[in-house]
């Protein structure tokens, strides 16, 4: 029997022109806004603040330290699942569901990271006064986690079909010595077909990540034979010789523009007062505004470890029980990267921000953008509404007021990049 006949007509074609006016954007965002479709989607989720804060919840309850996001991931994995989506898990532990459009040749990820800093163990339970919660991970990333649900599910609500297809991605390994293994896997795997990328991280409404900070993590290490304190005293001792390099590494002199930083932010080595200790570590997280300074500051990094070295090995003491062996391993690289002020991708975030009333400040940071940007890919960051603090510390804290703005704002971003398909019956 013949039914219906469905076609897909663009409604509104993805953002592409460079450069739009403020009037052009009004017009390309009020007209997405205007949609009967999109609108529905944007009041599902003005009706659904507490079903999204009880997600958020949820999730953050169930730890997700580095390297075992594995529990969280089934979990979100479900939830989009529920949200319509087809769903798929890859080989590193990414989380991927599907919203085919009506062009599945060219792909806009939505991502958010489900990984958190905090090791296995720590207490995830999230205390709730009204709209506030506090647990380590609330915000970074419970927020974009949160989102990213949210807007899965209005869309489905709404029964949007968008132009391009949109994958909703958790990913893993975005914080620390993830080293943003889940989304350079996630680009590798659709490059081709990667028209842009939307990454929901953190809180806020008022910043967008338009630039990638490029970073080096790295470890140094300095071993030797080790000893008794007192019978081999004047042995080369590694946790000596890695404070005096340490201490000149830290005097090293950095410029503040481009903004160049360094943290030494973990230590460890000996096994007991009265040994001698075989071995010391730091590691080192570097950061700067400009590539060049990123590589002078490495340098500047194994030139003190091997002086520290130097000076410990050196008279007046007797030496010649053993030597020191340094070596300095990059742990993690994030390359930096630009988007470019004219992207069709800016163009849509401006264009959403003119619909709910925002104006965003644009950023430089380091984040899962990174790796999109580094490789040409429009890209962006954005937190995903309400306000945070004390992201990385066992006082994180979320206040939801107000987030129906930054969720509307980001699945604004999104179908402005995607385009939407009015199917018609005739
Ligand atoms: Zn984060």
């Amino acid at each position: 029997m013949k039914r219906a006949l469905v076609c897909a007509i663009l409604l509104a074609m993805p953002v592409r022109s460079a450069a739009p006016s403020q009037a052009q954007r009004l017009a390309a965002g009020s007209r997405l806004a205007e949609n009967a479709r999109v609108r529905a989607a944007l009041e599902w989720l003005d009706h659904n603040l507490s079903s999204i804060n009880d997600t958020q919840v949820r999730l953050t309850e169930i730890p997700a330290p580095p390297f075992q996001e594995g529990a969280r991931a089934a979990a979100l994995g479900e939830v989009l699942t529920e949200a319509g989506l087809d769903l798929h898990t890859d080989k590193v532990g990414n989380v991927i569901g599907e919203l085919r459009g009506v062009n599945d040749n060219e792909i806009v990820l939505l991502s958010a990271h489900i990984d958190t800093v905090f090791p296995a163990g720590t207490n995830v339970k999230v205390h709730r006064d009204g709209d506030r919660m506090t647990a380590p991970g609330i915000s970074d990333n419970g927020t974009g986690i949160a989102a990213l649900v949210a807007i899965a599910r209005a869309m489905d609500s709404a029964h949007v079909k968008p132009v391009r297809t949109i994958l909703f991605a958790g990913n893993v390994g975005e914080e620390g010595e993830g080293n943003l293994r889940g989304m350079r896997e996630l680009v590798e795997t659709y490059r081709s077909k990667l028209k842009a990328v939307v990454v929901l991280d953190g809180s806020g409404t008022d910043h967008v990540t338009t630039k990638a900070l490029a970073s080096r993590r790295l470890e140094a290490t300095i071993t030797g034979p080790g000893g008794h304190s007192w019978s081999d005293f004047g042995m080369p001792n590694p946790i000596n010789a890695l404070i005096r390099g340490s201490v000149r590494f830290i005097n090293t002199k950095v410029p503040s523009g481009p903004r160049t930083t360094f943290n030494i932010g973990e230590i460890e080595g000996g096994t007991s007062v009265n040994s001698v200790p075989y071995e010391a570590k730091i590691k080192v997280d570097i950061r700067s505004e400009n590539e060049e300074e990123l590589g002078r500051l490495e340098s500047a990094l194994r030139e003190s470890i091997a002086a520290g070295v130097r000076d410990e090995m050196a008279p007046p003491r007797d030496r010649s029980k053993g030597n020191l062996e340094w070596k300095v391993d990059l742990l993690g690289s994030r390359p930096g990267g630009e988007l470019s002020n004219d992207s069709p991708l800016l163009a849509a975030l401006r264009a959403a921000d003119e619909v709910v009333g925002n104006q965003s400040r644009l950023e430089r940071s380091s984040t899962d953008a990174n790796i999109p940007l580094s490789l040409g890919i429009d890209a962006i960051s954005i937190g995903a509404g309400g306000m945070g603090g004390g992201a990385h510390s066992l006082q994180e804290w979320y206040d939801a007021t107000g987030r129906e703005a930054g969720l509307k704002r980001a699945l604004l971003t999104v179908l402005g990049i995607s385009g939407v398909a009015e199917e018609k019956t005739r």
